[in-house]
């Protein structure tokens, strides 16, 4: 893509109105516009970054044997009162009504959703175990939105629904998803640590929290030291006894987790223990029959007996994981983006694009990138160099590769890793070569 013919609305000063550096930077490179308290537009390089955050989650959800589905972001009330939480979810519901008089709602969670349109295709016991998900847009009417899109009312999330037989098979969806969650926060280059959780209004009696430990983090958070270190894994995520061993043995190893409400485990942790704020990325419930109950989703058993399915749900802050990546990885230049995220790979920088010979050596590696499939944002701009790689830096790219007059005349190309002082004088194959990965 030439900036020439980009939309990338940059700010020189920081926007007062933003508190936390994610929120700065985000307005700042271009990524959102506000346009309502807690509603963003998303600019074109932003919804590039959420799209490569909605393939991975996409990617380790695919991986993890969910089924992917769309389901509408209005809902009916009537669906929300079989449950009960119509009246249960309080001022954070955005209730709507139509031109007919009906009660509506803008989704914040979809459990009453998936539960009742699984429960009108299934039919056996042999149609379990399954998960479904979805990444659609929730909203929450949020009392105080703040941070930009880490709290905001309208957000985009990944909610999976997992259905099992009994409490066994759901636990073990349960501890799937758990896995999927640990490899996909590595995928995106950020390390989220799992906490033991309550279940809040979803209900129900085991869950977990996931966060990346940040200082500007809503959550005070409190883990063992172990979990700076723990890595995710490649445990078969089919064999159910080695995935429910794992699971269970990074919670006892890491058993310090969230154990602020327990005084017998924080001694037993002793200086093992860390006291972190955290940004909260997603959290995973195991709820029972508490929905599949309410919405009455039953199978027939092996035994011609109904079986009520146990169910789990998922949740993963798709458009929240824009500004806490933000957060964990920045400098005071601006956004340094981890690879798999990036909008685009490489910004290719023409430092003379008034100079015929300095264009035409940019234009000709931007053609070779292109070919290469490497994703580039070529600054052909009339503008000065350094305001180019001000923009450069302030956008985050990985690598910046520079076309000036004193290399072309050698056939070199300038090569930066953004976030690293080192820069290199490399060929333009070799350039091509260091930036392909
Ligand atoms: P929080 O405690 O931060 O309000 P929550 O526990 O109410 O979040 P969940 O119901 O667990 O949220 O939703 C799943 C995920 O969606 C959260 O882990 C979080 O990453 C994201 N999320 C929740 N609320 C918001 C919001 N207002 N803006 C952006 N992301 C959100
Ligand atoms: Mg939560």
């Amino acid at each position: 893509m030439r900036l020439s013919r980009y939309f990338l609305p940059v700010l020189k000063e920081t926007p007062g109105e933003a508190q936390i550096v994610s929120h700065q930077l985000m307005l700042r490179a271009g990524l959102i516009r506000q346009t309502a308290a807690g509603i963003y537009a998303w600019l074109p390089l932003g919804l590039r970054v959420l799209k490569k955050i909605e393939g991975i989650v996409r990617a380790e959800q695919d991986r993890a044997g969910a089924v992917e589905v769309l389901m509408p972001t209005i809902q009916s009330a009537e669906l929300w009162r079989q449950s009960g939480r119509y009246d249960a979810y309080g001022p954070e519901m955005l209730r709507i009504t139509d031109r007919h008089d009906r009660e509506m709602l803008f989704s914040p969670t979809a459990e009453e959703l998936f539960t009742t349109i699984f429960a009108g295709g299934v039919k056996s016991y042999r149609d379990l175990p399954r998960i479904l998900y979805q990444i659609q847009w929730k909203f929450r009417d949020e009392i105080r939105p703040r941070f930009g899109v880490m709290r905001g009312r309208e957000f985009f999330m990944k909610d999976a629904y997992s259905f099992d037989a009994d409490m066994a098979g759901a636990r073990h969806s349960y501890n799937r998803m758990f896995i999927a969650y640990l490899r996909t926060f590595a995928a995106m280059g950020m390390h989220a640590i799992p906490m033991r959780a309550d279940t809040g209004p979803i209900g129900g009696d085991l869950s977990h929290e996931f966060h990346i430990v940040a200082a500007t983090g809503e959550s005070g958070v409190f883990y063992h030291e172990n979990w700076d270190r723990a890595r995710s894994t490649e445990v078969d995520a089919d064999d159910a006894v080695a995935l429910q061993a794992y699971v269970d043995g990074l919670n006892a190893d890491y058993a310090a987790t969230d154990e602020k409400r327990d005084p017998a485990a924080e001694a037993a942790a002793g200086s093992a223990l860390k006291e972190a704020r955290g940004i909260e990325v997603g959290q995973i419930f195991y709820f029972g029959t508490k929905y599949s109950a309410a919405m009455s989703l039953s199978v027939q058993g092996p035994d011609g007996q109904p079986i009520v399915p146990h169910m789990g749900s998922y949740g993963i802050g798709v458009s929240r994981l824009v500004g806490a990546i933000i957060e964990a990885s920045h400098d005071k230049d601006g956004i340094i983006w981890p690879e798999a995220v990036a909008p685009y790979r490489v910004a290719l920088i023409n430092l003379r694009a008034d100079d015929a010979v300095c264009t035409t050596a940019a234009d000709d590696l931007y053609a070779k990138l292109q070919a290469a499939g490497v994703e580039v944002l070529y600054d052909d701009r009339n503008e000065r160099g350094g305001a180019k790689f001000a923009t450069a830096d302030l956008i985050g790219i990985p690598w910046q590769l520079v076309i000036g007059p004193k290399g072309v005349a050698v056939g070199t190309v300038e090569v930066k890793r953004r976030g690293q002082g080192a820069r290199e004088e490399l060929s333009v194959e070799a350039a091509l070569a260091r930036v392909a990965g």
